[in-house]
């Protein structure tokens, strides 16, 4: 029997998971993996520069495993066009390689921000495991960090840059950090937990240039004193690596459009994590959500879908954790919704903030902020995942929760949370060892 060829662009989370799934639904087709890099989690990057893991346990998969599975590899090269209309990719060696169908999960690239000196020695992104590798190597006792931007990645790191640099500054151009990932509140609990740790914010602050001076990196800004630093990390933003899809006929808006089956317009061609345009399964929006737990499960539905099964999507969680230096900060959902019911609790004595969103007496977003003590303790956050997640009716729960904001348990077992999310997981089955 003639098999299909599934072509695969991209050696992050989603196209490991979609070769992964492929394999292990026993699919013997022909499967290519074209990527720049080689297969790796950016999201473990953070406990590289911790020294907590080794640089060879970032890998997602060993060369030996994909030999093993038959896959095809074109690794260090990048696709730079798309023809969909005669199902042909074009690499940037000139080579051009056919598929019957075809996987688009190049994801996003850091953005630094554009003004004098963003681009120079000294100044370093933290997005690719060459960035994690050179960050690593300056960072020392003897370094100030100067961290430009307070957003969720800049947070995975912190942790590391707090542990093994002298001193550590974080600049913020929004008045509070952490600004579309909690609230003013939350982010005022998080803000106390770190200076009083030392570290140093500096929110409300517009950088506009970065200069050598005296064998420091020197950044100036439209207001203050300028600051001196030994290094600089810009965790400003990402963008989906979109550009080589120019002329392709695929629907591109924030990122490649998606339906339920996490197909693009062009039917045999898939798109999955940051790179896709999916649907948020709170709200039914159509959005990027460029987070780990998204990239695996399009990953998964994509490599059964490309297997064979019929398997429907029905929407990524938007939810980030972080911990640093022991405060565990979280946020679930629509958490920021201005029309949602909301529940608040706060026990300033240990630094715990809590607030829930509810629409329908559905809860639809929250926020967590706590002592990692208290959060493994209590396992706070796993629960409210779920019930967000599950979307189970909480009526008559929101007195309780409004009187006893700290008691989520009783909701959550009362509610039966587990056992609604059982038969809702992504392939519909249990997922089998990664190996
Ligand atoms: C430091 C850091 C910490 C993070 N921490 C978390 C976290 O705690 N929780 C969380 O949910 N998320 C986290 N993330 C985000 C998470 O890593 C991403 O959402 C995830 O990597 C997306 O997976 P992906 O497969 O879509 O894309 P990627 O992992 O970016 O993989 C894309 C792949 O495509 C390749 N590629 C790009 N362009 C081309 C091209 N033209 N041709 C061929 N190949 C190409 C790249 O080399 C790469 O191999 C973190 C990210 C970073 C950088």
């Amino acid at each position: 029997m003639a098999t299909k060829k599934h072509l695969i662009v991209g050696a992050g989370t989603a196209g490991y998971n979609a070769i992964r799934t492929l394999r292990q639904s026993g699919s013997q087709d022909q499967i290519a993996l074209v990527s720049a890099e080689h297969p790796y989690s950016r999201m473990v990057l953070p406990y590289f520069l911790e020294q907590g893991i080794s640089e060879g346990h970032t890998a997602t998969v060993s060369l030996n495993q994909l030999e093993k599975w038959d896959v095809e590899l074109h690794l260090g090269r990048r696709a730079v066009s798309l023809d969909t209309q005669n199902n042909k990719l074009t690499l940037d060696n000139g080579d051009e390689l056919e598929y019957d169908d075809l996987l688009i999960a190049t994801g996003s690239s850091a953005v630094r921000l554009n003004l004098p000196g963003a681009d120079g020695e000294g100044v370093h992104g933290f997005w690719t495991l060459a960035d994690a590798r050179a960050v690593s190597r300056l960072v020392s006792p003897q370094s100030h960090v100067a961290m430009v931007g307070a957003g969720f990645i800049s947070f995975t790191i912190l942790n590391g840059v707090i542990q093994r640099a002298g001193q550590v500054t974080i600049v913020e151009v929004a008045g509070r950090i952490l600004p579309r990932m909690v609230d003013d509140a939350g982010a005022a609990v998080v803000s106390r937990w770190l200076e009083a740790r030392g570290v140093t914010l500096r929110t409300g602050a517009q950088l506009k240039s970065i200069e050598d001076s005296g064998g420091k990196k020197r950044l100036s800004f439209a207001d203050g004193a300028p600051l001196d630093a030994d290094l600089v990390i810009m965790a400003t933003g990402i963008s989906t690596n979109l550009s080589w899809l120019k002329g392709s006929g695929i629907t591109i808006n924030q990122g490649i459009v998606v339906d339920d089956h996490l197909r693009s317009n062009v039917a045999n061609v898939y798109a999955a994590g940051d790179i896709a345009e999916g649907k948020n399964r709170i709200t039914g929006a159509m959005e990027v959500h460029a987070i780990e737990p998204t990239a695996a499960e399009h990953g998964r539905v994509v490599g059964a879908n490309m297997a064979g099964r019929e398997v429907a999507y029905p929407g990524s969680l938007m939810l980030n954790i972080v911990g640093v230096a022991g405060l565990d900060i979280a946020s679930f959902g629509a958490w920021d919704d201005p029309d949602a019911t909301v529940i608040v609790g706060r026990r300033d004595a240990t630094n715990s903030y809590r607030k829930y969103l509810l629409r329908d007496n559905r809860m639809i977003g929250a926020i967590y902020v706590g002592e990692s003590n208290e959060t493994w303790s209590g396992n706070d956050l796993g629960m409210l995942k779920g019930l967000v997640q599950s979307g189970v009716n909480l009526d008559g729960w929101a007195d309780h929760l409004s009187r006893n904001p700290f008691d989520i348990k009783r909701p959550y077992l009362a509610n039966r949370v587990v056992s609604s999310l059982m038969p809702q997981t992504t392939l519909g089955q249990s997922s089998p060892s990664p190996r």
